[in-house]
């Protein structure tokens, strides 16, 4: 695929909000004020690979491919859609 992207990912995000509600009142001031901003690191990075491609072949098939795959937990999801967009009396030729 041609381009790439680095983004969130959803499941990580997910997992490290939940981590961060946990914190409070569970540890120490000191020790919640590090881990929170560990936790805060690991929201905002950007963990998932995207991948993607659109566009139109020199036969009439337009399509849309997306892959993205986290660097970090196991996340993958794919995607892939089209079709021919020729009309009908040029598909014939
Ligand atoms: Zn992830």
């Amino acid at each position: 695929m041609s381009a790439e992207n680095w983004t969130q990912c959803p499941v990580c995000t997910k997992k490290f909000i939940k981590e961060r509600a946990g914190l409070y009142g569970s540890v120490p001031e000191d020790i919640y004020l590090s881990e929170v901003d560990r936790v805060e690191r690991a929201i905002n990075a950007q963990n998932l690979r995207e991948d993607y491609q659109i566009g139109i072949d020199l036969e009439g098939n337009f399509y849309v491919k997306y892959c993205g795959h986290c660097a970090i937990c196991s996340f993958h999801y794919e995607f892939q859609t089209g079709g021919n967009v020729l009309p009908n009396e040029e598909r014939a030729k």
